[in-house]
């Protein structure tokens, strides 16, 4: 019975593994340049190396930070005379407010802009290989971006967020907190190319509608003319994660997907759909929002067609409707199976021998 259960905690501790909400303070203009917060403790920013502000008029104190990950926010508190704002709003000296994911923190006088981010990440197994994340698309675009340097493929810098958190309420400087959580294991989640949603959300370029619950960013690869994804800032990695607690936010992020193609100088003319990935490559939840002309070069193959042409693509509808009746989402077996169907035009459903023989026929339609 004992070896039984000895035998239960080692295959335990090699094969399960368990999600933890870090927080990460990220330069606004250098998301590569990011200070965890750990859970309770307070971190002091201001003037110094790890910042690299060498302006006088920030104090090396100039705020205190205390991450609350189970709230999803970071308390502020302004210890430097000089203005610390939060969205353009200053804080006040020896004042404390609140920093959400989506908030800007200016850390003096309007410069030295920060976000802050919550990541789930994975504690690993104490053994037990790396495993590879499987990639539906593998010849997705992001393999590209990897290969010519573009996207960094290997984790950022500065620790991984899968040490042990120390004892909460003690006082730690940005120094102590790179040099003490250093990662034992340098395959990061953060820095994988599967992480880029979470860095492309916060990213004010990419971003063209953004609320308190949600983000809506343009996708970098658009497989059509029209082609946006609407994030929660919530940390919610896939459809996999959502329960009847989401409906509300889900349909939010239909409503905004709804407001974008209002405000699209086309939707009278073009169709679009609103939809999830049966099995994403990115992680982070995301609503592709995508008009029905796939007119794009970034449109290059048929598990490219497919996955937003075949049941593989999930009607946002759909997806709400199904997680109030079943709880959650039901991904069929073999879905996956479906990018690899023949190419049917979505409007007559004639069948296409090629991607550009396909894109031939769609002109021919005129279709939008
Ligand atoms: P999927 O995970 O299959 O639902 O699709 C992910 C989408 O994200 C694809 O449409 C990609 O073109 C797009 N994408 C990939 N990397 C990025 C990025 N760094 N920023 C914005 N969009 C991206
Ligand atoms: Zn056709």
């Amino acid at each position: 019975m004992q070896l039984v259960f000895i035998f239960f905690c080692s295959f335990s501790a090699c094969y399960l593994r368990s999600m933890t909400q870090v927080c990460w303070l990220v330069k606004q203009d250098n998301c590569h340049q990011r200070i965890r917060l750990p859970h309770l403790e307070t971190v002091v920013i201001g003037r110094g190396p790890e910042t690299k502000i060498t302006d006088k008029k920030c104090s090396r104190q100039q705020v205190h930070l205390k991450a609350e990950c189970n709230k999803g926010y970071v308390k502020v508190k302004q210890m430097g005379i000089n203005p610390t704002s939060v969205d353009s709003v200053i804080i006040g000296k020896d004042q404390e407010v609140m920093l959400k994911p989506g908030q800007i923190l200016h850390i003096v006088n309007e410069l030295y802009p920060y976000t802050v981010q919550f990541v789930e990440e994975t504690e690993k197994p104490v053994s037990g290989g790396e495993r590879k994340r499987k990639r539906p698309c593998d010849d997705n675009e992001t393999d590209e971006e990897i290969k010519s340097g573009k996207v960094e493929a290997e984790p950022l810098d500065c620790s991984e967020g899968t040490s042990a958190l120390k004892p909460p309420t003690s006082t730690r400087s940005v120094p102590d907190l790179l040099k003490g959580e250093k990662p034992s294991h340098k395959k990061a989640s953060f820095g994988h190319w599967s992480q880029g949603l979470t860095i492309s959300m916060y990213d004010r370029r990419m971003q063209v509608y953004r609320d308190d619950r949600v983000v809506v960013i343009n996708d970098k690869f658009p497989k059509a003319q029209y082609h946006w994804l609407v994030l929660p800032w919530d940390s919610i990695s896939s459809l996999k994660n959502l329960n009847q607690k989401h409906v509300k936010l889900l349909r939010h992020m239909q409503t905004v997907g709804g407001k974008m193609i209002d405000r699209c100088v086309e939707s009278k003319r073009v169709r679009f759909r609103l939809g999830y990935h049966a099995v994403p490559s990115m992680n982070h939840l995301h609503l592709h929002v995508i008009s029905q002309d796939f007119d794009s070069p970034c449109l290059r193959n048929k598990k490219h067609w497919n996955s937003f042409n075949t049941e593989y693509f999930l009607e946002s509808e759909d997806v709400i409707n199904m997680i109030k009746k079943h709880g959650k989402v039901i991904i069929p077996q073999g879905v996956s199976d479906f990018l690899n169907l023949p190419l049917c035009c979505h409007i007559c459903k004639e069948q296409q021998p090629t991607i550009p023989q396909l894109k031939d026929h769609l002109r021919k339609h005129g279709s939008k």
